[in-house]
């Protein structure tokens, strides 16, 4: 039996579903669903290895959907601070300062309480299900994923594993990065390898919550640090965090492969003297890291959002973010579409989504390209001043500063002239 919708939204992470919950709120009929099953929040147990740094923003935007309440319940962590430097050592590092083109930002600097929060991703789903569910016109359909799509003139139809027939006039693409439905769609992507890693694993240190994230850049890549919640009455005095170390995949291998006490060891040796005394490691994980972006936003009735859309460096945490974005430029578009009494799928519609949605991902994914190369070079400040003039050795510290506000979200657009920049990076015109 077919069963009818206005709009199926495949994948229920956290980007499909916020716009299942979003377009529910709006009275659309919809169908979420999703392979896996209800992600598990057990209190007082280790955190998820995977975990974001949700912007104001973000957070604006889950308060509106009414997820914000339960997440807070779960287990949020603001920061307050938030600090990025350059660690590289270089010959004349005993005659510089000691953070060479650090840039630190406060949120009383920018009259807030914070900047932002780290949480987990287990958390923000789960509150997202819930309040997905407790929409009357979406239907959360889990451990059930799609095989098939099958597109005609009037509507789509989308098939389960399990044979289930969905038919609706929109199927929104919220897979994530290998997206499948993105492959149904026809849909190509370009994608550039980056050469590092990252590996991320939940630690516990001796002290209260901080509520500073950082990120030290090495040549080698960046090391970061990411507060979570307190340990509990299990550990007292002692904190969970999320540390984040990028390099070669042979370095990451080796460092993966040690046993708990090495790893804690190497970790507090390699990372700056900023990170608290590690006391245990849970879980341990790396992920590749690419920059990716279909060719195309939409083909027929298919339309991607999220990861399914773009992947980009998680150096300065803004996946999920822009993911949130494009859920809320498409929620309105398809709005817009109803209240015309068009079909959800006129590709008009879903060209003004992509007209709109396409520069702000590409914008981003060159800033952390410039953030990256900004923070990370190996040439020795002398050796710039040398080189490039005493101008634009000025400008890089302002530069910095520009661009990591933009990156970490605090401001809403890079200037002009480091737009301007930002387009020149190899790579850039293929986006
Ligand atoms: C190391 C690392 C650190 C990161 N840190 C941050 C950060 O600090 N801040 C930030 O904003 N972003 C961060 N990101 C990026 C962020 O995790 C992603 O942008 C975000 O998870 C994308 O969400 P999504 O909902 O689009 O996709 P996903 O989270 O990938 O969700 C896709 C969903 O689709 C489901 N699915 C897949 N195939 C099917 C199918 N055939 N049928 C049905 N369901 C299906 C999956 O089960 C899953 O639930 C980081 C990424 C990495 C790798």
């Amino acid at each position: 039996m077919t069963q009818e919708f206005d709009v199926v939204v495949a994948g229920a992470g956290m980007v499909g579903a916020a716009l299942a919950t979003g377009l529910g709120q709006n009275g659309f009929r919809v169908a979420l669903v999703d392979r896996e099953t209800a992600p598990d929040v057990a209190s007082g147990s280790a955190p998820d290895i995977r975990v974001s740094a949700l912007s104001a923003g973000s957070e604006r935007y889950l308060r509106s959907l009414g997820a914000w309440p339960e997440m807070a319940a779960m287990g949020i962590t603001p920061y307050r601070r938030l600090a990025v430097w350059d660690q590289t050592s270089h010959p004349l590092g005993a005659l510089l300062p000691r953070r060479l083109g650090e840039v630190v930002f406060d949120a009383a600097d920018l009259g807030a309480s914070h900047l932002g929060h780290i949480v987990e991703n287990r958390i923000t789903q789960r509150a997202l299900w819930q309040s997905a569910a407790q929409q009357p016109s979406v239907t959360l359909l889990s451990g059930n994923g799609v095989t098939a799509v099958e597109q005609g003139s009037e509507q789509a139809v989308v098939v389960l594993e399990d044979n289930t027939r969905l038919a609706c006039q929109l199927v929104i693409a919220a897979d994530g990065a290998t997206s499948r439905l993105r492959d149904m769609a026809g849909i190509g992507v370009s994608r550039d390898q980056y050469g590092q890693q990252a590996l991320v694993a939940s630690v516990r240190y001796r002290g209260p919550v901080e509520d500073i994230t950082w990120q030290a850049f090495h040549p080698s890549g960046p090391r970061a640090f990411l507060p979570l919640h307190s340990a509990g009455p299990s550990h007292p005095g002692e904190s969970w965090a999320s540390l984040v170390w990028y390099d070669a995949p042979a370095t990451l291998a080796r460092l993966k492969a040690l046993d708990a006490p090495s790893f804690l060891a190497e970790v507090q040796r390699a990372f700056p003297a900023d990170l608290p005394a590690l006391t245990h490691v849970d879980a341990r994980a790396s992920f590749p890291i690419a920059r990716q972006h279909a060719r195309d936003y939409a083909r027929g009735r298919i339309v991607l959002v999220g990861d399914a859309a773009h992947t980009i460096n998680p150096l300065a945490g803004q996946g999920v973010n822009l993911g949130f974005q494009d859920a809320q430029c498409l929620q309105a578009i398809i709005r817009e579409a109803r209240r015309a009494g068009e079909d959800l799928a006129v590709p008009q519609r879903l060209a003004a989504y992509e007209q709109q949605r396409r520069p702000a991902n590409r914008r981003m994914m060159l800033a952390m390209d410039l953030f990256y190369h900004l923070f990370s070079n190996r040439i020795p400040p002398l050796h710039l001043l040398r080189n490039l003039g005493l101008g634009a050795a000025r400008a890089l510290p302002f530069a910095r500063n520009q661009v990591a506000r933009y990156a970490m979200g605090i401001e809403e657009d890079l200037p002009p002239l480091i737009r301007q920049l930002a387009a020149r990076i190899p790579g850039a015109s293929h986006l």
